[in-house]
């Protein structure tokens, strides 16, 4: 995905380029000397690489720093924080939220050096540095008969460091948990350049620092849990008239007693959108699409279990289709991993929102979305992981014909939305800077007040990714943009 410029000006404050590659400013100049100019970026050239994330330009940072080790991140942060300079932290960048992009020059520290992962097959554990390409860890496993169940859509960029402070999730995450679930221990640095090594027992710090989105600490290192794969799975595809029946079957499924291991939803807009891409036989008048795999040890609860959606979903008024082979379950899974693809082909951006709402108010959200998007004329496609109530509603938009403030105000009402039907901002995408500007709608002032209280007992200077998560607070004079 291409970065969408923003009201930003990016590397607007940055200083000007010396010739012949000198750091260009006293904390690149002070960084070079001490980490070595292997592990500093100072050329503006260079810099300006680091200024954005999937979704948003941002500042072009003072200086990038690529350790290789915890003591190089604490070298970085000391230096940082002795020049006044706030630290972003980076990952594969291919955050959704605007969490990456500096909202103000600063130094970023790139985690793609810190690679090293180690597999604990006897204890089920693995142990990753934050630059770790999450694949890697899944196919690391593999081999041990393990596996690493987080499985975001981006696992073949997103590192562990980024999914930690996103506290990334997909869609196994219903039956199997989010990032932050199969964390057992967390190595981090903080805003003075401390190492701490957490574990989740005394009041749970690494359960703080999970999905704190860079603001609260540089996450180095990370304990994760392994499971054995289940030895069965089966795969079903239903269709509904309108996504009332979707929800509606999702839930007397799982009152029912089934823990279906994956539960993705596509509303007509999205099968369509897929169907004319691949041509994969998918029902173009369902008003929404449902594919399910239940999994397990024991083929016989395996069955069961998918009987028992297969049930729900006739009693919702859906159309039943099982996979009678892995290779047509794989052609079912297809679909949803083309959405992507196939909606690059309509527009060639989209802002992929992630709201959370409960199942129960899934089908009055999604036609209150869908309206939304026709009264703007902007195309908006829906999906998601139905079993939690997560949805993705993508705004697909060409920045040479629609404009930025059109798709912003768009967004808005949609997090509007979820926050009238007593959801929340994000599932998996964060806050970052993108959603800050809606917190005080979403958060009371109270609760607001406790989360602002956190920020400043682990970051005082307010040096650690300013400018996402929280609202600036009234009359701040250091406010962002
Ligand atoms: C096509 C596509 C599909 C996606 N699908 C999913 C999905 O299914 N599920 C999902 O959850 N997300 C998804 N995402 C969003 C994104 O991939 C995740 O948020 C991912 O966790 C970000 O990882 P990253 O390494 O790219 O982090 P970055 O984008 O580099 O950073 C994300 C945030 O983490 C902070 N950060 C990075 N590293 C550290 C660290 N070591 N310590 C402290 N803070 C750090 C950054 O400051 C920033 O705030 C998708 C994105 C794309 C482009």
């Amino acid at each position: 995905m291409t970065p969408r410029q923003t009201a930003l000006t990016p590397g607007s404050r940055a200083p000007k380029p010396r010739s012949g590659g000198t750091p260009d400013n006293p904390l690149a100049a002070e960084l070079t000397r001490s980490l070595g100019p292997r592990k500093v970026l100072s050329n503006l050239s260079e810099r300006r690489n680091y200024r954005y994330d999937a979704i948003q330009f941002g500042e072009t940072p003072l200086a990038v720093v690529l350790p290789e080790s915890t003591a190089d991140v604490v070298t970085a942060v000391r230096a940082a924080r002795a020049a006044g300079v706030p630290v972003v932290g980076r990952g594969a960048a291919s955050g959704l939220s605007g969490g990456a992009a500096p909202a103000v020059p600063g130094l970023v520290i790139s985690f793609t050096r810190m690679t090293r992962l180690e597999v604990f097959p006897e204890r089920r554990e693995a142990r990753a540095q934050a630059g770790v390409v999450t694949l890697a860890v899944t196919e690391a496993v593999r081999p041990f008969g393990l596996m690493y169940p987080p499985d975001p859509a981006s696992l073949r960029t997103s590192t562990i460091g980024g999914n930690l402070a996103e506290n990334a999730g997909g869609p196994l995450c219903f039956k199997y948990g989010v990032t932050g679930d199969s964390v057992t221990g967390l190595q981090f640095v903080d805003a003075e350049g401390e190492v701490h090594e957490l574990t989740r027992d005394a009041y749970d710090l690494a359960g703080l620092l999970v999905g704190s989105e860079g603001t609260l600490g540089l996450m180095t290192e990370a304990s994760l849990r392994l499971a054995p794969p289940p030895r069965y799975t089966r795969t079903l595809r239903a269709s509904f008239p309108e996504v009332g029946g979707c929800a509606e079957a999702v839930s007397r499924a799982i009152a029912a007693g089934a823990v279906p291991a994956k539960l993705e939803f596509m509303d007509g807009a999205c099968v369509n959108a897929v169907e004319d891409y691949l041509a994969l036989g998918l029902p173009r008048d369902a008003g929404a699409v449902l594919l399910v795999d239940t999994d397990g040890d024991d083929l016989a609860t395996v069955e069961e279990e998918l009987a028992l959606v297969e049930a729900s979903c006739r009693e919702a008024g859906g159309t039943v289709r099982r996979a009678a082979t892995g290779t047509e379950a794989a052609a079912l899974w297809q679909a949803r991993r083309s959405v992507s693809p196939a909606l690059g082909r309509i527009r060639p951006q989209r802002m992929n929102e992630d709201i959370v709402v409960p199942r129960s108010a899934l089908p009055q959200v999604v036609r209150e979305i869908r309206a939304l998007g026709d009264a703007s004329g902007l195309p908006v496609v829906q999906f998601g992981h139905i079993g939690d109530g997560n949805l993705h509603p993508n705004i697909l938009f060409d920045p040479r014909r629609e404009s930025p403030e059109a798709v912003h105000a768009l967004a808005h009402a949609i997090a509007l939305v979820a926050i009238r039907h007593g959801g929340v901002l994000s599932g998996e995408h964060g806050i970052g800077s993108m959603k800050r500007p809606f917190m005080r709608e979403a958060v009371d002032p109270v609760t607001l007040g406790a989360l602002r209280d956190v920020k400043r007992a682990l970051d005082p200077a307010g040096l650690l990714n300013p400018g996402k998560v929280l609202p600036d607070e009234e009359g701040d004079p250091h406010a962002h943009p």
